[in-house]
């Protein structure tokens, strides 16, 4: 039914997800891509109800340019849709200290956003760019946009996962803690995993991972996550596209007083130029990375170290489920569609209790989810996700409320 729509916007560092779609009946009339920003083809890609389009937008387009054109250019001229949205919900990454559930945006949230920006310096300005634009093009709909976080789910971890070892002034005073990111992703995922495996959501104990150009892993007991791999910042965990991951800090020390890198320049080296692009020096990118691991001893290192820090930590998060571990979830871009990674990753995890089919496990990409496991295997899900229908279905239930 084309009513009760919501309008989702996901203002990313690199790229611009959007879509319409009725959460109650999980159909999306409209999903879209802008991808490229600042480089020089810049391009969207969208399907509204069975058509597909897709158009260079020009070069070296900025966000603000291109929710212009998803504004002007495809909402406006797809009418049937566009009316009968009632409400737009927005992704932000960061939530920083003061809000910890989704929420109506008003000035007040306006701020608190701006405040964590420097949380999530690639992300916050830009979801924040989102709603802007949001509330100038859907004048009616001003009171109607809704912030959902992805440092929510993280919420109740305890302060034993998310408190960091330096002197607790640095918390108490500066909010330094453990925030977590892909909340989401990692919510939306393991609602499903209660579904699959017909297990209510509160006595729920998985590890979910999410495996897309930023990886994170998370550890959820009787259904709240008690810890996670990101920290303050999306830079700490996992080995990610050309994210570090975790380092020994005193590698910034050095880089800095023997080598004289400024502190800008290992930013962006720790952000931009390590992780699978650092290591392999050819790509970030695992369609690349996935066809030359074994002819390129480069790329094969950069995933043999991705898995290596992948199957420790799920380890390490098994001691955590009070004795059961439920399932393992794979999800993300890589861990929906690279077999390879499950496979590297889970052998190592034999003796835990999780054993890979490899025929299934292989079977399993595009969209497909399903079990991966023997029968004698703790289950190994692959599951699609989907923020888009958690974020509409979080958006509809406050504005509901108002
Ligand atoms: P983001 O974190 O930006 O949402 P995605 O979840 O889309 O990222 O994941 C991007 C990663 O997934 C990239 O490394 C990309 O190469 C990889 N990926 C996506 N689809 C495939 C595929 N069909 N086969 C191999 N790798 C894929």
């Amino acid at each position: 039914m084309l009513n009760n729509l919501i309008f989702v916007l996901n203002c990313g560092s690199s790229s611009i997800k959007f879509s319409i779609l009725n959460p109650q009946n999980k159909t999306k009339y409209l999903s879209g891509l802008v991808e490229c920003l600042f480089l020089k083809n810049t391009y969207i890609k969208w399907k509204c109800l069975e058509t597909t389009y897709k158009k260079h937008i020009g070069s070296y387009i900025s966000h603000k340019e291109a929710l212009n054109f998803i504004f002007d250019q495809v909402l406006l001229k797809e009418k049937d849709v566009y009316k009968n949205i009632v409400g737009i919900g927005h992704r932000v990454v960061h939530g920083g200290n003061k809000i910890n559930q989704s929420a109506l945006i008003d000035d007040t949230i306006i701020s608190f956003i701006e405040e964590a920006a420097p949380f999530a310096p690639l992300h916050n300005p830009l979801n924040l760019t989102g709603i802007k634009i949001a509330i100038e093009k859907f004048p009616a709909l001003s009171k109607k946009n809704v912030a959902v976080f992805d440092t929510s789910f993280y919420h109740n971890m305890p302060k034993t996962s998310f408190l960091y070892a330096i002197p607790y002034i640095f918390y108490q005073k500066y909010h330094i803690r453990r925030y977590g990111a892909h909340g989401i992703s990692h919510d939306y995922v393991a609602h499903e995993t209660s579904v699959i495996l017909k297990k209510s959501f509160t006595s729920l104990n998985i590890i979910t991972c999410h495996l897309g150009n930023g990886c994170s892993i998370s550890a959820i007991r009787n259904g709240v996550c008690v810890d996670t791999s990101m920290g303050l910042t999306p830079l700490e965990g996992l080995v990610m596209g050309t994210r570090s991951g975790d380092i020994d800090p005193s590698i910034i020390f050095f880089m800095y007083q023997k080598l004289g890198i400024s502190i800008d320049k290992i930013n962006t080296i720790l952000n931009k130029e390590s992780g699978l692009l650092g290591i392999s020096k050819k790509s970030s990118d695992f369609r690349y990375l996935e066809k030359n691991y074994s002819t390129d001893k480069s790329v094969k290192l950069s995933i043999d170290i991705f898995c290596h820090r992948l199957s420790k930590y799920i380890a390490s998060y098994i001691c955590l489920m009070d004795n059961r571990l439920d399932a393992v979830v794979f999800t993300g871009g890589i861990g929906e569609n690279v077999s390879l990674i499950r496979q590297i990753t889970l052998s190592k995890l034999y003796l835990m209790g999780l054993k890979i089919d490899i025929k299934k496990n292989f079977l399993i990409k595009n969209g497909k989810s399903g079990l991966i496991n023997t029968s004698n295997s703790i289950p190994v899900l692959v599951i699609p996700t989907d923020e888009e229908l958690l974020i509409a279905k979080k958006t509809m239930k406050i504005i509901s409320s108002i």
